[in-house]
């Protein structure tokens, strides 16, 4: 099986499994009790993991959130009251509180074909309030891959008196966010994207950010009174770890998983030709990521032709079960037949060549016997 839905989730790295083993066996104990010796032996591998998670985006120790994941921290930053402005491609645990919320004054920014936001109307949008506005962005999209620039963004947001929050779920593990450097308020990420484990995230909030923000959980006052809960120790130090593994290889990853992408395009182009279309152009999505409609092939009849060999999805995981289109590409303007015809295949930084080559040619070959295609290679 080759697996290719990376931006579902990605497998823990051996370090990190190995680093939650024995918090699982022997150092099983609370973090919050740390009127003992293994209490707080839990509670210095939690505030050692908290260190390396805000040293890998240049925040503070004490910015860290813990969260069960992106959903949750970005539900922990719309809590706050301030008016919103973000844009249509976001994923569901930024829309669907937005609107459930249903503020009149609460908007949409304004962007092009790829999903890019239009920075001239951000300027307009932004001086409207007394109180700051909110804005929230996904800096790289989970569907297309599309990368929103990260400084241009907070060069406007801050100029305006604006809070800058972006779900960095996608973009965490492959580009460089400083925190502190680039003016962001706030970012969320989870540790299953960045080959941590499942069901541990964070919302990484600046002060300015957290005076602004509400419980979202209430009960014995953990992560600063914003989300009471035992802490998920193991999951903590696996996220740590990851973390770490981001510091020290997110360069490498991004050159090594932009050679993959670039493989796989070559030997699907070279016998699908021009069937093969790219949602969003190579040089402006995330080298993880790769949106692509093969023209004449419907993507859930393609998935299930090549289910013994490969994984990899129609859109997000979120909304692979839905019967509806994508939001992400109907906001881009892309007609419904379109949308059955487009997959997501994502990559791993630790997948071979020869894998990726070999997963070409097996969709190469079913969307042409389901399309009709003759394979030119
Ligand atoms: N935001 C984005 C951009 C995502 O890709 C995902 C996961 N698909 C989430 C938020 C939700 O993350 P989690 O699974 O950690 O709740």
């Amino acid at each position: 099986m080759i697996y290719l839905d990376n931006a579902a989730t990605t497998a823990c790295a051996p370090e990190v499994v190995d680093a939650m083993v024995p918090l699982f066996r022997s150092a099983f104990a609370n973090a919050s009790s740390v009127d003992h010796l293994p209490g707080s032996v839990a509670r210095k591998a939690v505030d050692d993991a908290r260190e390396s998670i805000a040293s890998m985006v240049g925040a503070r120790s004490e910015d860290v959130i813990f969260t069960s994941g992106s959903t949750e921290a970005n539900n922990l930053a719309l809590s706050i009251e301030n008016r919103i402005l973000t844009t249509k491609g976001e994923h569901p645990s930024i829309l669907d509180p937005i609107s459930a919320r249903s503020r009149a004054n609460d908007g949409f920014l304004k962007t092009d074909g790829s999903g890019l936001i239009l920075l001239d109307s951000l300027n307009d949008d932004l001086s409207r309030e007394s109180r700051p506005t909110f804005v929230t962005v996904i800096a790289t999209n989970n569907e297309t891959g599309i990368e929103q620039d990260v400084l241009a963004l907070s060069k406007i947001v801050n100029a305006g008196g604006g809070l800058l929050h972006f779900d960095a779920t996608q973009a965490v593990g492959t580009r460089r966010l400083n925190m502190r450097k680039d003016g962001i308020a706030g970012l969320s990420v989870s540790a299953h994207k960045i080959y941590g484990p499942k069901g541990v995230g964070a919302l990484i909030a600046s002060a300015q950010l957290r005076k602004a923000m509400a419980p979202i959980l209430r009960g014995g006052g953990h992560e600063r009174g914003f989300r009471s809960g035992t802490l998920n120790v193991p999951g903590i130090v696996g996220f740590g770890v990851a973390a770490t593994l981001v510091s020290q290889l997110w360069a490498e990853r991004r050159q090594r998983l932009g050679e993959l992408r670039a493989t796989f395009l070559e030997v699907l182009v070279g016998h699908l030709g021009d069937a093969v279309i790219e949602t969003v152009p190579s040089n402006q999505a995330s080298p993880h990521i790769l949106s692509i409609r093969l023209r004449g092939t419907n993507g859930r009849a393609l998935l299930g032709a090549v289910k013994e060999k490969l994984a990899f999805s129609l859109g997000s995981a979120c909304a692979t079960n839905k019967a509806e289109p994508s939001h992400v590409l109907l906001a881009l303007g892309i007609d419904k037949r379109s949308i059955a015809e487009t997959v997501r295949i994502s990559f791993s930084a630790d997948q071979s060549a020869d894998e990726v080559r070999e997963a070409a040619i097996v969709i190469a070959g079913a969307a042409s016997t389901l399309s009709g295609y003759s394979l030119s290679a």
